[in-house]
């Protein structure tokens, strides 16, 4: 029998209408067997995501009204779901033991798995199907690393495919019996994790969109749907800003030939997106995809006759490994150097202590901090041993009067990524897109 894993996002989650939605689209077809959930999502502009109030939940635990507060919106979201939909599950149970766990758990990963939990066992009674709890299946090593042996194997012996399951996404368990959440998103790497234990035919990735698009629609209106794309190419696209799905979600798959089909729950009809590991063969297209994210620095550093100084790299990034941060890209030239560093790493302005260290190792004659620097990446298959990609993406960001801050191209010239001011991302966005699509 054909078998295919389903994940549901959280917009799918969000209210009775989208819960009714997915019923019909896991009992439209037999092969549906396995349903992966993530936590509740926004029902509508200004609501709040229930991981979201989870995590605020965990940090005022130890203030009895503010938790409180908080705490009574998940209920009243939970009961009102259960409520809408008729169910007969014991949800004021389930709850009550949550809102305890809270209050006694030493760690924010044990309130944050709950929006997944609770839509689980609601879930598994709106399908009829069994609930499987992530923590029985899904094992990290005690060094907090993901457990793909352990878990491929635990996930292959219980998982029955005559009974079919609804998981939890988003999180697993400790050996210690704690429970470790992933990334934020990971509900869909847990769903890539089920795929590859049951090795299904096609993992399923329902959420809000037609599929994966050109660009980020709510930057381009209605931008071009990209029927297929690559691992390579979806890993590039969602780490630089393309948050349809979890960079990470291909890498239970590597090894085998298990596609991902990104598809809207609330269009079923439309085919979506396939992610593949292999496209050769796509007929042509010079690029697959433009995304942009936001939030990094640039330490600039300049030398005379920096190249002849052997072992300079060396120290510079023995600077960065000391205070643990990573180094995004670092583009050079004869006499210059420039980090392009995560602001998330540069935690109380710490880049002003690495200065004076870097000048401490290196002696440079000239180091400079700019901020607000977002990076965009422009990927595909396509522009590679193809003249005129960069010339097009940079002819367009000229004309829009748009500075350049930093240029990089890999060697697999799959991506070109280009710095620029924050304040000019979404309009460098757009253009590169016209230029293009
Ligand atoms: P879910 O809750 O189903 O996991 P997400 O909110 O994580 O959904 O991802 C879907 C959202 O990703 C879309 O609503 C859209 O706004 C956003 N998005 C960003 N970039 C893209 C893109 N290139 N293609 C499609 N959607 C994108
Ligand atoms: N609920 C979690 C989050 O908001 C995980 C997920 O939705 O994939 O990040
Ligand atoms: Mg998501």
């Amino acid at each position: 029998m054909n078998l295919k894993v389903c994940k549901f996002g959280g917009t799918s989650m969000a209210d009775k209408d989208a819960v009714m939605k997915v019923k019909d689209i896991v009992n439209s077809d037999k092969s549906r067997r396995f349903v992966v959930v993530s936590a509740p999502g926004k029902r509508f502009s200004g609501d709040i995501k229930v991981t979201d109030l989870l995590y605020r939940c965990f940090e005022e635990r130890d203030i009895p009204a503010a938790f409180d507060a908080l705490f009574s919106k998940i209920r009243q979201r939970y009961t009102e779901l259960v409520e809408d939909l008729k169910l007969t599950i014991d949800i004021k149970k389930y709850l009550d033991e949550v809102e305890d766990g809270i209050k006694k758990c030493g760690r924010a990963d044990y309130a944050a798995s709950r929006g997944e939990y609770l839509t689980a066992r609601i879930m598994a009674e709106v399908l009829g199907l069994e609930f499987i709890d992530a923590s029985k299946i899904i094992k990290f090593t005690v060094k907090g690393v993901f457990d793909a042996d352990t878990t491929n194997d635990l996930v292959a012996n219980t998982l029955s495919i005559n009974k079919g399951a609804v998981i939890p996404g988003f999180y697993g368990e400790m050996p210690d019996g704690s429970i470790k959440t992933f990334t934020r998103g990971g509900s869909d790497f847990t769903g890539a994790i089920i795929a590859r234990g049951v090795m299904a035919d096609v993992y399923e990735n329902w959420t809000d969109v037609d599929g994966f698009m050109t660009t980020d629609p709510r930057i381009v209106h209605n931008p071009v749907l990209i029927d297929t794309l690559s691992y390579e190419e979806l890993r590039e696209l969602s780490y630089m800003g393309a948050s349809v799905l979890h960079p990470d979600s291909t890498f239970p798959l590597q090894g085998t030939h298990i596609p991902i089909n990104i598809r809207n729950t609330f269009n079923p009809e439309a085919q979506g997106t396939y992610i593949v590991k292999d496209v050769a063969g796509r007929s042509g297209r010079l690029i697959t995809g433009i995304a942009g994210r936001k939030g990094f620095t640039t330490i600039l550093i300049k030398k005379s006759m920096m190249n002849a100084e052997v072992g300079f790299c060396r120290k510079v990034l023995s600077v960065l490994e000391n205070y643990n941060i990573s180094l995004e890209h670092m583009p050079t030239g004869i006499d210059t150097m420039s980090l392009i560093i995560p602001d998330s790493d540069l935690v109380g302005n710490v880049e002003f202590e690495l200065i004076e260290k870097i000048r401490g190792r290196v002696n440079p004659d000239l180091i400079y901090v700019y901020k607000d620097i977002s990076l965009l990446a422009i990927v595909g298959h396509g522009m590679s041993h193809q003249a005129g990609t960069a010339a097009k993406v940079f002819m367009a960001l000229a004309t829009a009067d748009i500075n350049v801050k930093m240029i990089d191209q890999g060697s697999s010239e799959i991506n070109i990524i280009v710095g620029v001011s924050t304040a000019d991302l979404e309009k460098a966005i757009s253009v590169i897109y016209h230029a293009f699509f």
